[in-house]
């Protein structure tokens, strides 16, 4: 007996057995995990999860792995925190920030990668794979480096230096494509496609890999004492992050570990020089793929978002909306947040706290709704991008006189 019966078609509901696969042979449609819920009810407790480790593997029955060998970091059960200086500045009385700049290679990339490379490894695999904007290969390279599996990671050339020397130093094999992120995708597909035996973790095992994400989800709701938001924001890439937020919620309403699900208004936030979902929400229409990608936001710079009409319907039917921050207000955000909560966060984190200050201004977010934001990534992964946008400190001489005239300066432009 297992907690996991195998895989199921999102829109036939064609079922298969839990194998490398990723959409039904008889619709095309996307697979995710068929649970046994009843197995669960009987096997899992607010107790043990609480007696668990402190990563995500605390949740494990709820995720789709067998046994308990996992590929371990050490991702997940991050601080959720009680931002009260940016919620003053914000005009919102209960805002909390859940913190994944933390996590081992430093975003919210480490919770599916553990997930989705333990499930390699349980299907054989002979190595991993990925498309990435720069943290999932960071992630990937990191967790195939614990596991001994080579990786090849696919990533369009143009993002971020700092990116590229993170994921280097775990040894993988990088692929840099000229060309956007969907054109780096469309080759790992590819290349996927030719070796059966190596498993792409957003590619070929991506219905095990965005369970990771869901345990943003239960993290919030044991940090808030087995309780759900009101409102949650994350930021918008390929739309599969939003959705599982929003599953992991539904899950632990089943299992009465919250009142209900029902009511969380779910709002998303994508740069606007990249937002099909975003301009979908907004406008009420299909999510039309786009080509032209302008945005310093790199990581949430997918044109073609493959779960983004789902994330469309999740947002609406809740009640939330969308917003689409410029790069100048991205900008603006990363530093609000740094000098306002003690948290430095990269383009991604900066569209999403822009978008919460846009949903707020905008009356899409009720002052007195208890909200949670989802802050995805590190701001020193992005330091080409931020440096131009810092003042460089003046060296003086090691002298009191010289400090004495430097302070009085900083007085004045104070
Ligand atoms: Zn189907």
């Amino acid at each position: 007996m297992s907690h996991v019966i195998g895989l199921k078609c999102r829109e036939c509901g064609a079922e298969y057995p839990a194998n490398i696969q990723n959409t039904c042979y008889e619709c095309f449609g996307p697979l995710e995990v068929n649970y046994d819920w009843e197995y669960i009810k009987e096997h899992i407790s607010k107790e043990k999860i609480e007696r668990g480790p402190s990563s995500i593997w605390r949740y494990a029955d709820l995720l789709p792995v067998e046994g308990t060998d996992y590929v371990d970091l050490g991702a997940g059960f991050n601080k959720l925190h009680h931002a009260k200086n940016l919620g003053r500045e914000l005009g919102l009385k209960e805002l909390y920030i859940l913190d994944e700049s933390v996590n081992p290679t430093n975003s919210f990339k480490d919770r599916v990668t553990s997930v989705a490379v333990t499930k390699a490894r349980e299907f054989g695999a002979t190595a991993i794979g990925c498309a990435s904007t720069g943290n999932l290969a960071s992630a990937v390279a990191a967790h195939g480096a614990k596991a001994g599996l080579p990786a090849y990671i696919f990533i369009p050339s143009s993002i971020e230096l700092g990116k590229i020397t993170q994921m280097s130093a775990y040894a993988p094999n990088i692929i840099a494509v000229e060309g956007t992120y969907d054109d780096a995708n469309r080759l790992a597909s590819e290349v996927a496609d030719m070796h059966p035996d190596w498993a792409f973790v957003n590619i070929t095992v991506r219905p095990y890999y965005t369970e990771g994400s869901k345990t943003l989800a239960f993290e919030t709701a044991e940090q808030l004492g087995w309780q759900a938001p009101d409102h949650f924001v994350a930021p918008l890439a390929s739309g599969a992050l939003l959705c599982a937020i929003k599953r992991g919620y539904d899950e632990l309403a089943k299992l009465d570990f919250i009142d209900s699900s029902d009511n969380i208004k779910v709002s998303g936030a994508q740069p606007l020089g990249c937002s099909p979902i975003s301009c979908a929400v907004r406008e009420n229409k299909e999510v039309i793929p786009i080509r032209e990608l302008n945005t310093i936001a790199h990581s949430l710079a997918i044109g073609n978002p493959a779960d983004g009409y789902y994330a469309k319907n999740v947002i609406l039917d809740s009640g939330g909306y969308a917003a689409s921050p410029t790069d100048d207000e991205i900008i603006d955000a990363i530093f609000l947040l740094a000098r306002t909560e003690g948290i430095f966060t990269e383009p991604a984190g900066g569209t999403t706290i822009a978008g919460l200050r846009k949903l707020v201004e905008e009356g899409r977010i009720d002052p007195d709704e208890r909200t949670v934001v989802y802050v995805t990534g590190n701001g020193l992964k992005a330091q080409d991008t931020l440096i131009k946008h810092i003042k460089v400190p003046q060296a003086i001489k090691p002298t009191f006189s010289e400090f004495e005239k430097q302070y009085k300066q900083l007085v004045v432009a104070q």
